[in-house]
């Protein structure tokens, strides 16, 4: 029951639907060139029912070709929503040009059923990478559409009985296959999550791994490129930890590396990344921040680790301190995206080297 909520609320949730269309476009866009293909071979139809009209019409079937169209845009889009739109518009279309072909064929209108039972499939394929109720409503357009076109005089004569014995259980049989794979789905997105936090996270204090970190500055000095925003890096390291090591235990040692990541987090802003780079050192990405912005931040952490006791296994108050350096790059800096990364680490680095030398507990800027 809670899964299904779940599954539910997922297929509302915008950012979920938008890792599921990443994941199933290719699959979007191939259905929609097959969707052109068997268009086009249809004409093989057209002649079995009508000898006479078909081969006037093959530039009808040839003019399938359209549905390159639909399927370049989806190609080309990042928005689920934009690309549920174009596929709703182009299989609705693509309904409309077989009907206006059988419409021409003498006895086409009475083997329409053929074309029609071909769209619900085609539908529970096209939509996979949407959103369930877009599969559902994808399906009961393609279902209902032949029942209201037929009501309007526009599809006589069509055996409508007929159809409906044919349709109904597919199209049911086809929605409860739509619930099956958005089951299936979720279930892969929940394991790619797990393994994505597994794989980003430092598991002893829940921020960022080094990998991860690596990650999060490329993208934020490619951002420093493209939109000539400044960007800061705090480099910081617990003074003298071997002492709290030896003197207290491992397991205070833990708890004091813990410390410091809660520390960050609690002062970071919520666009700044925490990271632990290894041991008892850590890193603060802080995006569009200059060295005197970033110097406020390290100023309050120093302070805040300054003030804060925190008791060993044995219940002794332990007094420790954090030394941070600073570096940033601004809109003048001109190298590669990965480069630049790797002189704001060095640069930090030095600053953190120099707050050492200068007797811990300081904040000194490159
Ligand atoms: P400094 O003020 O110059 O930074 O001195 P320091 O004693 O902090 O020196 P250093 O940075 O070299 O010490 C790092 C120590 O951290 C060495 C290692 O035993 C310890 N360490 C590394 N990872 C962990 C960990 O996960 N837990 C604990 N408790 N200790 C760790
Ligand atoms: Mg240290
Ligand atoms: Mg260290």
């Amino acid at each position: 029951m809670t899964d299904a909520t779940e599954i539910l609320r997922h297929n509302r949730d915008s950012e979920y639907l938008q890792r599921k269309f990443l994941a199933y476009r290719p699959q979007t866009c191939l259905i929609i060139l097959l969707t052109a293909v068997m268009g086009v071979s249809g004409w093989m139809i057209d002649f079995n029912i009508d000898p006479q009209t078909a081969p006037g019409l093959i530039w009808m079937r040839l003019c399938y070709v359209w549905l390159l169209i639909p399927a370049w845009f989806i190609w080309r889009t990042d928005s689920h929503r934009r690309a549920a739109l174009y596929a709703l518009i182009a299989l609705v279309l693509a309904q409309l040009h077989d009907i206006a072909i059988l419409r021409l064929l003498s006895g086409g209108l009475s083997t329409a059923i053929m074309s029609f039972v071909f769209y619900p499939l085609v539908v529970a394929l096209l939509f996979l990478g949407f959103s369930l109720f877009v599969n559902w409503t994808a399906l009961a357009l393609v279902t209902l559409s032949p029942f209201l076109l037929a009501s309007t005089g526009w599809l006589n004569p069509f055996p409508d009985k007929l159809y409906g014995l044919i349709i109904w259980p597919t199209s049911i049989f086809l929605a409860c296959n739509c619930v099956a794979f958005a089951m299936g789905y979720h279930r892969r997105y929940l394991l790619e999550r797990a393994l994505e936090d597994a794989s980003n996270t430092d598991p002893m204090t829940g921020v960022a791994n080094r990998r991860h970190f690596q990650y999060l500055l490329q993208r934020e000095t490619s951002r420093l490129l493209r939109l000539s925003q400044p960007c800061a890096l705090l480099m910081l390291d617990i003074d003298h930890f071997k002492r709290i090591n030896d003197n207290h235990g491992h397991p205070t040692g833990d708890r004091a590396i813990k410390a410091l990541a809660d520390a960050c987090t609690l002062n970071a802003r919520d666009v700044d990344e925490v990271a632990r780079l290894g041991g008892e050192e850590f890193a603060i990405i802080m995006p569009g921040t200059t060295t005197e912005g970033a110097a406020h931040l390290a100023e309050r952490i120093r302070a805040y680790v300054e003030a804060m006791h925190f008791a060993s296994d044995d219940g002794e108050a332990i007094r420790w301190t954090v030394s941070i350096g600073i570096a940033s790059l601004d809109h003048s800096a001109q190298a590669s995206a990965e480069l630049l990364g790797e002189q704001l680490i060095a640069r930090a680095d030095a600053a953190l080297y120099e707050a050492k030398h200068a007797g811990r507990n300081c904040v000194r800027p490159c």
